[in-house]
């Protein structure tokens, strides 16, 4: 198997990737809080863990992928204040909050199929979970690791960086959390403001709650991917993905979490994502340059001179790599069409002159073609390099323009477009896709149409055949009797 190395976030190394059961992967994405449309902020690690999970299949791995669904417990200012994002949403549109969670994740899900990203082996819902996180609290409190206040629970954090490190993931030490923590009202209930919430008491009002040996309420946030990453992929398990503003605190919670109530981290492979910013800054509703995915794919916002193509968006955010910031601007989007385009033609060409069943013989691909395939292969075997393994790519598209490609080079080159840039970089050719069915379609309807005139005429119903000749004649097909049989063509 070709080597993989991955940045891991816990040593700030890349690291040759090894799973801990050889042949498969258990693979951890945090996923989106289902109150509102998917955003550029979601197609990125959308499309980052899509590819990984993609290169991982190819690789010979098996994997088990799960990314959560967050429908409960992420309340708005942080973690751990204000209301929660989906009741809050739920009281000012009067719906129920799972009509809300429904809504938005079907939402969601379409976002994601239009970017081609593959469907996780598992897709839990934090709601479906809430007696192991009920469990889990437990756990964390009989380890001494948490106290009761006032009907809720906080996990204490003092307390577990005197045994543990607090801050392993993200680098900091309790100092710097605390000054980094706001002081904000109702903060009464903890014992130190870098606390976090296991478990929050339900007021009156709150909608969402569930029975508790603490009373009613509702679950802290961090404490699902904890929860839900145990019971589908094991108290360890290879690799946790999610956005850079995920690393602290949410994924530094986590650990802390598992530490507690497991007795490990529970993650071998911390992988993040960098954010994307729009024309160099930060993406916010009160910077009016707040773009969701279907506004973006109709081109249905101010900041946008036209509609950009699903796979528009997906290959620029292949352009960068997973690590570096990604900025979103007009320009640089339409580039990214261009250049999609000339990958795409190049495809078409190399599928159209291969022809579909070619197997190539490998010890015949020239040299040149072996090392252009390699060199993608391993730039994105290189911590998912995905610029430089485009970069290739384009390397790639100037033998198959070159014309000077053996038939060898060409099959090896068409396969290896079906299995990478589509199968692995999950790109697809959008102008092909649609009319590409279509005409295959009207092959068949007119090979149909012509053997149905031939028995015509075998019977001598000349009427049926002219009848048949002008009625196609008026949608603009020819139709031409030769020697041979009739021949038809499209105007
Ligand atoms: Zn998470």
């Amino acid at each position: 198997m070709r080597p993989l190395y991955l940045t891991n976030t816990l040593s700030r190394n890349k690291e040759l990737f090894k799973p801990i059961h050889e042949g498969h992967v258990g693979m951890y994405v945090c996923g989106p809080t289902v109150y509102g449309d998917a955003h550029l902020g979601h197609a990125r690690p959308g499309v980052t863990y899509d590819v990984l999970f993609r290169l991982l299949k190819y690789l010979g791995y098996k994997v088990r992928y799960v990314r959560n669904i967050t429908d409960v417990g992420h309340l708005e200012h942080d973690a751990d204040e204000g209301e929660d994002k989906i009741a809050k949403k739920a009281r000012l549109e009067q719906l129920e909050p799972m009509e809300v969670v429904q809504y938005y994740t079907e939402r969601y899900h379409e976002a994601m199929r239009l970017l081609n990203v593959q469907s996780p082996s598992i897709e839990p819902r934090a709601s479906a979970h809430i007696i192991e996180q009920i469990e889990a609290v437990k756990k964390i409190l009989e380890a001494g690791y948490a106290y009761e206040s006032n009907g809720s629970i906080y996990f204490d954090v003092q307390k577990y960086n005197k045994d543990h490190h607090y801050g392993v993931l993200s680098g900091r030490n309790l100092d710097d959390t605390l000054e980094g923590t706001r002081s904000l009202d109702g903060q009464g209930d903890k014992r130190a403001p870098f606390d976090f919430a296991l478990w929050k008491k339900a007021e009156p009002e709150h909608i969402m709650r569930w029975p508790s040996p603490w009373g009613d309420g509702f679950p802290g946030w961090h404490l699902e991917c904890s929860v839900m990453g145990e019971k589908y992929l094991g108290e360890e398990f290879d690799i946790h993905g999610g956005g850079m503003d995920l690393m602290f605190p949410h994924h530094e919670c986590e650990i802390a979490q598992n530490v507690a109530s497991r007795g490990t981290q529970g993650v071998h492979y911390w992988v993040h994502n960098n954010m994307i910013t729009i024309n160099g800054q930060k993406m916010g509703k009160s910077l009016g340059n707040f773009i969701t995915l279907p506004q973006l794919f109709a081109g249905d916002h101010p900041k946008l001179e036209k509609a950009y193509s699903p796979m528009t968006i997906r290959f620029f955010i292949l352009q960068a790599h997973y690590r570096s910031t990604l900025d979103f601007s007009n320009e640089a989007l339409q580039a990214a069409e261009k250049g999609l385009g000339r990958l795409m033609q190049a495809w078409r060409e190399i599928a159209g002159q291969a022809g579909n069943d070619v197997i190539p013989d490998s010890d015949r691909v020239s040299p040149e073609v072996r090392a252009t395939m390699d060199a993608v292969l391993d730039a994105l075997c290189d911590d998912l390099n995905t610029p430089i393994a485009i970069a290739h790519l384009f390397d790639a598209v100037k033998l198959i323009n070159g014309g000077k490609l053996s038939n060898d080079d060409k099959a090896a080159l068409a396969k290896f477009f079906e299995e990478v840039v589509g199968g692995v970089l999950g790109l697809k050719d959008e102008e092909a896709g649609a009319s590409g069915k279509a005409e295959k379609a009207l092959e068949g309807v007119m090979q149909l149409v012509l053997e149905n005139r031939k028995k015509a005429r075998e019977e001598k119903n000349w009427a049926e055949s002219d009848h048949i000749r002008d009625l196609l004649a008026s949608y603009g097909i020819t139709v031409k009797d030769t020697k041979d049989g009739a021949t038809w063509t499209l105007e």
